[in-house]
């Protein structure tokens, strides 16, 4: 792995966790034509990206697994019911704060949504043409970008 091609603006795109999502289009242009120059950037990008998903997945999973223990304490009723109960309720809204933190927090929302749409352009590819003539316009600008 070389360095940063340009570490003024390497630096200043470590300081947005090399996130432009948030900037306005017109004035991304130089950190985009960055990225593309730029082999350490764009692997940083893409390990910054990966930390945002997995830190989500993470507070889903955790988020799901406290439920999940909530309704297992309340179903079989342990002893001390209501104290366990409290402990898997106080851990899931830990969780949904730590999802809700890193959602607003992160362009991780914005990184779901490019995959999702990814994965709904290859479906779309693949669909037989009949069907495909039969989406609403409007779903097909949206995949195609056509
Ligand atoms: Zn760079």
């Amino acid at each position: 792995m070389s360095a940063c091609v340009d570490p003024v603006v390497g630096k200043i795109l470590a300081g947005w966790r090399y996130d432009i999502s948030g900037i306005a289009p017109e004035m991304r242009g130089d950190y985009e034509r960055h990225f593309s120059a730029c082999d350490y950037c764009r692997s940083r990008q893409r390990l910054h990206r990966a930390i945002d998903l997995s830190l989500i997945v993470l507070a889903s999973v955790s988020a799901g697994m406290f439920l999940l223990a909530f309704g297992v304490i309340h179903h079989f009723e342990p002893r001390h019911t209501l104290i366990l109960e409290l402990v898997a309720l106080g851990g899931f809204a830990l969780s949904a704060l730590i999802w809700l933190v890193v959602a607003v927090a992160t362009p991780a929302p914005i990184t779901m949504v490019d995959i999702a749409l990814l994965g709904a352009r290859h479906v779309h590819d693949r669909l037989p043409p009949e069907i495909r003539e039969k989406l609403p316009e409007e779903l097909r600008m949206k995949l195609t970008g056509s």
